[in-house]
């Protein structure tokens, strides 16, 4: 595979931009190599600068679940062009996403949209401590939610991956009052909740925890959660940026049935375009100001461009419910297809899979938190990322990322990313 456009502009790059990329999973540190530049996509591929084409398996970390360059978001955009890129003031199409949302996702009764996932959920924590006058919060080890400063905390996905999940630059102050509890465990919860009696605003997790690599909930997890929120008066956060409108079109609260107090959502919610949404009981919206006191504002939020997309998507997932039977049926050939080469060659690595979301880790081990996703051997899967790479098959730089799967895959494309594996797993052993 010939890189040198890449290679070139990766050097070139290195001397204006810290490490040469502006997301730091981007540099490919953790898998070896160096990162491709991407010219443009269409469908089911990446393209490079070289022309290199790579089938799509993150698909921009989750956001484009049709595959790229969809005709309908881009008309949508493009219309959207004509009639001028921002203007700071309220617009009709702010209030037709908004009420879009209400309707698809169980949890939310009123929402504010914003420009990211970390914008989300750094504003979510604000209102909840607002609503309940309390300062603390509980995060899952291994969780990611953005780069807010009291999130890097035991942070999973490029936090995790770059070794530092506690970040340099998070004030001890801050940090204090981030309680951590390690994913799947009642217990845990009910000890921390009994230490810090009254003093908790929210609980906050990924309920389909993408960012140590996909991990599922155990049976009861998401419920025993709820009941105990309820219990104890404190704010239940479901950060859905990964999993909203992907597990299904109202996210994992509507596939597990467990309604949370307030959700975060980012990435599909924009079609591609830099969007983030916080939304939830309209009691604890109405915190939100200028409804209320708890301040949160933005100068692009709700930008014309960025809710064309958005609506775009949404409309179209709302309206065709076939794409999530295609998109569970390409994530079971490939996930089934994976695991029976793998039994084929004799390994019994786990592979964890919900819907178009799944991680293989290389190890045996069940991987159900933080502690059980590090007994993945991460030199093997560094290997294994460059074995895909060079078979034309793109995959997430990262063992503690999960793989988004878009409907763009044909069922010939799915064979050859399961030819991919199999050279690749007989290249590596
Ligand atoms: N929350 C979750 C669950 C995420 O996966 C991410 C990003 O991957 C974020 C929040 C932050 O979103 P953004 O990168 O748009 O700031």
């Amino acid at each position: 595979m010939q890189i040198s456009e890449s290679k070139r502009l990766f050097a070139h790059a290195q001397n204006f931009i810290p490490g040469g990329v502006n997301s730091p999973v981007r540099a490919f540190r953790a898998v070896g190599g160096e990162p491709l530049f991407i010219k443009k996509a269409e469908g089911a591929f990446l393209i490079d600068e070289d022309g290199n084409k790579f089938i799509e398996m993150i698909n921009s970390w989750g956001p484009m679940i049709l595959g790229h360059n969809h005709p309908m978001i881009k008309e949508a955009v493009v219309q959207a062009m004509e009639d001028g890129t921002s203007f700071g003031a309220p617009t009709a199409k702010e209030v037709e996403i908004a009420e879009l949302i209400v309707s698809m996702v169980p949890s939310v009764e009123k929402v504010r949209m914003v420009n990211s996932g970390t914008e989300a959920t750094m504003s979510a924590i604000r209102v909840a401590r607002g609503y309940t006058g309390r300062d603390k919060f509980i995060k899952m080890e291994g969780h990611y939610h953005g780069h807010g400063d009291s999130f890097l905390i035991a942070a999973g996905s490029g936090a995790m991956t770059m070794g530092n999940p506690d970040s340099p630059g998070v004030t001890k102050g801050t940090a204090k009052d981030t309680l951590l509890a390690p994913y799947n465990d009642l217990d845990a919860i009910e000890k921390l909740v009994a230490a810090n009696k009254g003093e908790i605003a929210a609980l906050i997790l990924e309920p389909v925890p993408g960012n140590m690599g996909l991990c599922l909930p155990k049976q009861g997890y998401l419920q025993g959660l709820r009941e105990i929120c309820t219990r104890e008066g404190i704010v239940l956060i479901f950060d859905e940026v990964m999993t909203g409108f992907r597990l299904a079109k109202g996210g994992a609260q509507e596939l597990f049935g467990v309604t949370p107090d307030m959700t975060t959502l980012g990435k599909i919610i924009g079609g591609g375009m830099p969007v983030g949404a916080y939304g939830g009981k309209k009691e604890i919206m109405e915190f939100v100001s200028p409804a209320g006191p708890v301040y949160q504002a933005g100068t692009l939020s709700g930008n014309p461009i960025a809710m064309a997309a958005g609506l775009a998507m949404l409309n179209h997932l709302n309206t065709h419910p076939e794409e999530y039977a295609r998109l569970n049926h390409v994530g079971e050939l490939i996930s089934d297809g994976i695991m029976a080469i793998n039994k084929k060659l004799g390994h019994n690595f786990t592979v964890n899979r919900l819907g178009s979301m799944y991680s293989m880790f290389f190890t045996d081990n069940e991987v159900y938190d933080f502690e059980s996703a590090k007994h993945s051997d991460t030199g093997k899967f560094g290997k294994y990322f460059q074995a895909m790479l060079h078979r034309g098959v793109y995959l997430a730089p990262s063992q503690f990322e999960s793989l988004f799967l878009s409907t763009a895959l044909t069922d010939e494309l799915i064979s050859k990313i399961l030819q991919a594996h199999e050279e690749s797993m007989i290249e590596i052993f």
